[in-house]
């Protein structure tokens, strides 16, 4: 059975009605566990208690801290979170002028297998429950005592091989009886997996979907993306219109620039050649070297011309600000630092 925190409203409303309680109960358990926040059942002052003790006999998901670093410059934070089971995951808070924002991991580990990824260097370990997903926004919200305004799946997994609960987790995110996020504030992204693309176009829901495309050609996406080799450039690519075609959202194009891989202009005219006439965004990702992959980052001047190259062709584009560079850690490496640290017995 689900946990409590997992729970749609729906699902809550019938698990209430199987303990004999009044439907209404649900309600007010959704509102303290969404709203409110609580850390722990006792704190629902208005349930009865013999009520609570169920639920607290279902177990209440709970992150603990292992890590927090905090930049100097930009306020961002990073968290690595242990979940109950003894794993452990990382998120990321950043302020903007526009409100914060917090990136959230989807799973433990990752099997798809990027070359430029330390989240997949140990493969996928499990998915993570909706409760876990929500709990990093939560913790998140409790540690820096600030609201969150964006919500970005973007940490470790691919969330679409997690499908179920992730849109359970938007569900509960967006309805106007739990945390009631607007749905144009949360981003998800995949690295191409084109049926799961569908199947979310199909929900028509107002998320930005972004794809990690990271190659012009099949051949370059299959040297940095083994998931390149299941579906080919073609077919993530009409995966995506389909998105924009069914939702109305456009899909944002997220590309990571390898020095020397895919970074010269060339690159850049191939993939202005490739997403032409299409309704989107393409964010530049300049990548952080990792020390188990030989991948450099790409030059300054490498990286502007690759901008302007696109602008030219009428492309929106972005470079992602690196946010917390005071704090460097590229994605999953808090987390494989741990682990490598917990097998050496530090
Ligand atoms: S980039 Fe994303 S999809 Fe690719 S291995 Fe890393 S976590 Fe998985």
């Amino acid at each position: 059975m689900k946990d409590i925190k997992s729970m749609t409203l729906s699902e809550l409303t019938d698990y209430i009605k199987e303990q004999k309680e009044p439907a209404f109960r649900a309600a007010q358990i959704y509102k303290w566990i969404h709203q409110d926040m609580v850390e722990h059942p006792s704190q629902m002052t208005n349930v009865p208690k013999k009520l609570i003790q169920k639920i607290e006999e279902m177990g209440f998901t709970e992150l603990t801290v292992v890590t927090r670093l905090v930049s100097k410059q930009d306020g961002t934070n990073k968290f690595l979170f242990r979940l109950q089971d003894g794993n452990v995951i990382e998120s990321v808070f950043m302020k903007y002028k526009h409100g914060n924002s917090v990136c959230i991991s989807s799973q433990v580990g990752c099997r798809m297998g990027c070359r430029f990824c330390a989240s997949t260097l140990s493969g996928l370990v499990r998915n993570l429950t909706v409760s876990e997903m929500l709990e990093q926004i939560y913790s998140m919200e409790r540690i820096t005592g600030e609201k969150v305004s964006n919500v970005v799946v973007m940490g470790t997994g691919e969330p679409l091989d997690n499908f179920d609960n992730l849109v359970d987790f938007i569900t509960i995110l967006t309805s106007k009886e739990g945390r009631n996020l607007s749905q144009r504030n949360i981003t998800v992204s995949s690295c191409g997996l084109v049926p799961e693309i569908k199947k979310l176009a199909d929900l028509k829901l107002s998320i930005t979907f972004a794809l990690s495309l990271h190659g012009t050609t099949g051949e370059e996406r299959r040297k940095l993306m083994p998931i390149a080799n299941k579906y080919s450039i073609d077919e993530v690519i009409d995966a995506c219109r389909y998105y924009f075609d069914r939702t109305g959202r456009r899909v944002t194009f997220e590309y990571a620039l390898v020095k020397d891989e895919n970074d010269s202009v060339a690159h850049a005219k191939r993939l202005a050649d490739l997403i032409r006439g299409m309704n989107c965004h393409v964010n530049l990702i300049p990548v952080n070297p990792i020390k188990e992959r030989d991948y450099a980052r790409s030059e300054a001047d490498s990286i502007e011309k690759f901008k302007y190259t696109l602008e030219k062709n009428k492309i929106n584009v972005t470079i992602r600000r690196s946010m917390g560079s005071d704090i460097d850690a590229a994605c999953g490496q808090l987390r494989r630092k741990y682990e490598s640290d917990a097998a050496a017995g530090k």
